[in-house]
């Protein structure tokens, strides 16, 4: 299946959560999920509580949309995933984390992953000197990330390295904003990583 292209917050409204898609939108008082925070669509106010699998289902759709990968790259995610030792779930969040799209995202440089997305395929970044142009590569402990000398300039990521959302670098990433430049400590923990999904659900949906 295709990445969504559909309005962005009738996604975190059909999770019933702040999935933090659109960058500073989300921090306003326009948020869709603060101003109507009921289902999208014309049932939305009169849903029934869910089945076991529909729980398990919306865990999983609520994980894709975070991230923003397809059904199919989550799916791989998951397989890498059950293949290494340790937790299955966590080590799932921990995969789609490792992301570059996602770092990016999370040093302040993009104000949402999609945004990030779009720097990294315009080639904006380098990985520990090399240009990288591919969002879902996948970062590992000592890596250093940063803008490319020639995109220091570039109007949206200075913006967003200025007001960075309010949002604060996590404990496993360090960030140098005058050299635009961030380093991964370590790979995050569960604890150290702040979605809202119960990824057991999402084990147990796979597992069916
Ligand atoms: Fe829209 Fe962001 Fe609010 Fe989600 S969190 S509804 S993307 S403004």
């Amino acid at each position: 299946m295709s990445r969504y292209t559909g309005a962005v917050c009738r996604q975190c409204r059909r999770e019933g959560e702040k999935l933090y898609l659109k960058g500073d939108r989300c921090y306003t008082n326009k948020c869709a999920v603060d101003r109507r925070s009921y289902p999208p669509g014309q049932h939305g106010q009169g849903r029934k509580k869910q089945s076991e699998y529909g729980n398990q289902l919306r865990m999983k759709q609520r994980l894709r949309r975070i991230y923003g990968v397809t059904e199919r790259r989550l799916e791989s995610y998951y397989d890498d995933a059950t293949r290494k030792r340790g937790i299955t779930g966590e080590i799932l969040v921990q995969l789609l984390e490792s992301r570059l799209d996602n770092v990016v995202y999370r040093l302040g440089i993009g104000a949402s992953r999609a945004q990030a997305r779009q720097l990294i395929m315009h080639g904006h970044f380098v990985v520990n000197g090399q240009k990288v142009d591919i969002p879902s590569y996948l970062i590992k402990p000592t890596d250093v990330i940063a803008v490319r000398e020639s995109s220091r300039n570039v109007k949206v990521i200075k913006e967003n390295v200025e007001n960075a959302s309010g949002r604060t670098t996590p404990e496993w990433l360090e960030f140098n904003a005058d050299k635009l430049e961030g380093q991964v400590k370590v790979l995050p923990s569960r604890e150290q990583v702040d979605i809202p999904v119960e990824e057991h659900l999402i084990v147990e949906f796979y597992s069916r």
